[in-house]
Formats: structure tokens, C-alpha cells, sequence
């Protein structure tokens, strides 16, 4: 219910405030890991409090912001965030690939720790209204197929400790460099994960795209890397339902045990221990409605054992990884409990052939080669 007092979230508002110093965008091709601290030359940012609502959006030159040191975020991690990708087409446009998705996923992660809410298509503005200003140059023409990364964020801001709901929060967006990371040579090497640590569990909030999530996930993957593999494949329950794969949804193709049909099987949504991935939900409808009878498309539970089992049995065909960060990244290894599977990678060792086709396929919606309803241009 509006209330006349409290104001909504209106992008039409924003103000702009150019920068006097800008930034140096790095050379192509020479991306190092600290390239992914550079952040481009402006942020916007939207203060918000429970007595007036949403104050102006303001574009402003990228900077540090002020908290106080008893600011809500920093003590009970009232933080979410989003991260989708804009990319330079082949054709010249800039796109956001579905910000609709991240906008709405923003709102329900904003909810579930307590921030405030805002209409959906609002963000959307937002995020076009900044890339209109720095996509031109951080994504010049002259690098077609270069993308950068949105990382739209919410924090509690009110300087009380008391535990409760902030009464004040800050949105900002800020667009930053990333390495382009979507083929680790050789494949992702998975680990699964310790016996004694879950992502998520049932009640709680895998769902939400919240900090809280990722803070606790990161001695894990520090362990498997340290022991030469990449990311985490996430197990639940006693029985080790495959979850996700990092930050990533996770993927298996295998000839069905049953009926001896490819299947591109992946953990459904029910339970809310997964997210809730644009990329995920891209892959299966764009599967559903272009590969036909050849591969059934199954969202349901299965565990470490099915995938172990398909192996032994040399039904496993492919399994990929999929999320912005990491694209439609193949996977070569799921280590799990001392054993090694090995997984398929397709003839010239890069994706198996399924993989490859719905990398593609994105690819070209994102990149401009095929005009669809979910590259939107900036
Ligand atoms: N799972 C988790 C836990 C993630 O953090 C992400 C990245 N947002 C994904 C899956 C993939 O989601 P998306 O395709 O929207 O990037």
C-alpha cells in the first residue's frame, strides 16, 4: 500500500555528477587479478530510511562510502547483492543480458534479511542508466565481445546496535573489470564438499542472494584450492544431493539408468537450497524449446551416488557449470571422498557437445549474433 509520505524508488529522479578524474581503462588482453579491483568512473547510489523512503538516485563519480562503525551490515550482514554482466556486441550494441531477472531477485533477497523493497523495473533503469554513461567507454566499440560486471548492492546502514531491522539502507550499483573467466583451461575441477560443512539447508536462505551466504562457503573452496581444484560442488543431507558448484548452478548429462535417454538433469528449486540462476533458467528453457525429444529436461533431486554411479556405469556424458560469473563453464572433475570422475570434455578437450551447443546459443544472445527479447540494449 503507497503511502503518500513514504517515496518509492524512481530512477526518473536520478541526478548526474561527472566525474573531474577519470579513470584509465586497461589495455585488452592484459587482464591480471587485481584488474578486478578497477571499478569504472561512476557509481549510483539511493539512500533510503523507514520514514521518507527511497531519497533521489544520484550518479556520482566511483568512491569510498561512509558508514559508521555501528552500521547495521557490518555487525548482522544485512547485505545482498546481484551480479549480471553488460556486454559489447559483435554488432556494435551494448546489452544487458535479462536485468528484469536480477532486478526481481534483488527484491526477494532485500526481503528476506529485511532491507527494503522496490519496484523491480526501478534497478533496471539504473543499471541501463549507468552503463548509458560508462559503457561507451569501458566497452568501446573497438573491443566487440568484451563484457563487464554489475554488481548492484544493498546494505544496512543504520548506526544502532541494537538487533532489529535497519530503519536505513543504501542501494549503489558500481560496474567493475573481471577477468574473463568462463573457460578454466581444462575444464572446473570440483571438490565435494567436507562432510561437515552445507551452503544451505532447508529453512534457511540459499535462495537469497545475500552475503551471508558466500562469507562462510570461503574456507572450503580455500582447502580445494589449495589441493588443486577450483570450486566446491555443494552436497545436502545424508544422502548427498547435489547442490551447486561454487557460486554456479550445477549440470550433469547422463543416459538415463531407466530408459536409456540423454538427460540434462539439475536440483530443482523446491526447498530453497539452490539460487534461483538466470543463467540456470536460461539453460533449460532455451533447452526445453530447441533441443526437441532428443534430451529429456529434469529439475529433481539426485545425489553424489547417482552421478558416481552413471560414472561407473559409462553413462556420464558431459556436466557443465552455469552463472554469470563463470558462464557455461564445462566441468572435467568431480572429486568426491578420495575417487576422481573423470567427465567427458568433448573431442578437441574443451566442452562436450551439448555444453558447447547452449554455450552458444547464450553467446549469441548476449553478443548480439541473434536478436531475442533477453538482450536488452542499452
Ligand atoms: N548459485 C550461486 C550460489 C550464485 O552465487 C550464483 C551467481 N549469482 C549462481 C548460482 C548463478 O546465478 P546466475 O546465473 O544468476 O549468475
Amino acid at each position: 500500500v503507497s503511502q503518500p509520505n513514504i517515496k518509492e524508488l524512481d530512477a526518473s529522479k536520478l541526478t548526474y555528477t561527472f566525474t573531474k578524474e577519470p579513470r584509465e581503462v586497461p589495455a585488452p588482453g592484459v587482464f591480471n587479478l587485481n584488474d578486478q579491483s578497477i571499478c569504472t568512473d561512476h557509481m549510483i547510489t539511493v539512500a533510503w530510511s523507514a520514514k521518507t523512503g527511497w531519497k533521489t538516485p544520484e550518479l556520482k563519480p566511483y568512491g569510498p562510502l561512509s558508514l559508521m562503525p555501528t552500521a547495521s551490515v557490518l555487525h548482522y550482514a544485512t547485505e545482498c547483492f546481484e551480479g549480471l554482466k553488460a556486454y559489447r556486441g559483435f554488432d556494435g550494441k551494448l546489452r544487458l543480458f535479462r536485468p528484469d531477472c536480477n532486478s526481481a531477485r534483488m527484491v526477494m533477497s532485500a526481503v528476506r534479511i529485511s532491507l527494503p523493497s522496490f519496484s523491480p523495473p526501478e534497478l533496471e533503469k539504473l543499471l541501463l542508466a549507468l552503463m548509458a554513461v560508462d559503457g561507451p567507454k569501458w566497452l568501446p566499440r573497438e573491443r566487440p565481445g568484451s563484457f563487464i560486471y554489475l554488481r548492484p548492492t544493498m546494505i544496512g546502514t543504520q548506526s544502532q546496535l541494537g538487533v532489529q531491522a535497519p530503519s536505513e539502507a543504501l542501494l549503489y550499483l558500481i560496474a567493475s573489470y573481471m577477468p574473463a573467466m568462463d573457460s578454466p583451461a581444462g575444464g572446473m575441477k570440483l571438490h565435494t564438499s567436507p562432510d561437515d560443512m552445507v551452503r544451505a539447508w532447508v529453512g534457511g536462505f540459499g535462495y537469497a542472494k545475500v552475503g551471508a551466504n558466500y562469507g562462510p562457503s570461503l574456507l572450503a573452496t580455500q582447502e580445494a584450492r589449495a589441493r588443486g581444484f577450483g570450486q566446491i560442488l555443494w552436497l545436502y543431507g545424508r544422502e548427498g544431493q547435489c547442490t551447486e558448484a561454487g557460486a554456479s548452478n550445477f549440470f550433469v548429462v547422463w543416459k538415463c539408468k531407466e530408459s536409456g535417454k540423454t538427460q540434462l538433469v539439475t536440483a530443482p528449486l523446491d526447498d530453497r537450497l539452490i539460487l534461483d540462476g538466470v543463467t540456470r533458467r536460461s539453460v533449460l528453457a532455451l533447452a526445453r524449446e530447441r533441443l526437441g525429444d532428443e534430451v529429456e529436461i529434469v529439475e529433481r533431486k539426485y545425489t553424489i551416488e547417482d552421478v558416481l554411479q552413471a560414472d561407473e556405469e559409462g553413462r556420464l556424458v558431459e556436466s557443465f557449470a552455469a552463472g554469470t560469473a563463470y558462464f557455461v563453464c564445462p566441468v572435467s572433475v568431480i572429486h568426491h571422498r578420495g575417487r576422481d570422475v573423470k567427465v567427458p570434455m568433448g573431442k578437441a578437450g574443451e566442452s562436450g557437445q551439448l555444453t558447447s551447443q547452449i554455450k552458444g546459443w547464450l553467446r549469441d544472445i548476449m553478443y548480439g549474433g541473434e536478436d531475442h527479447k533477453w538482450g536488452v540494449v542499452v
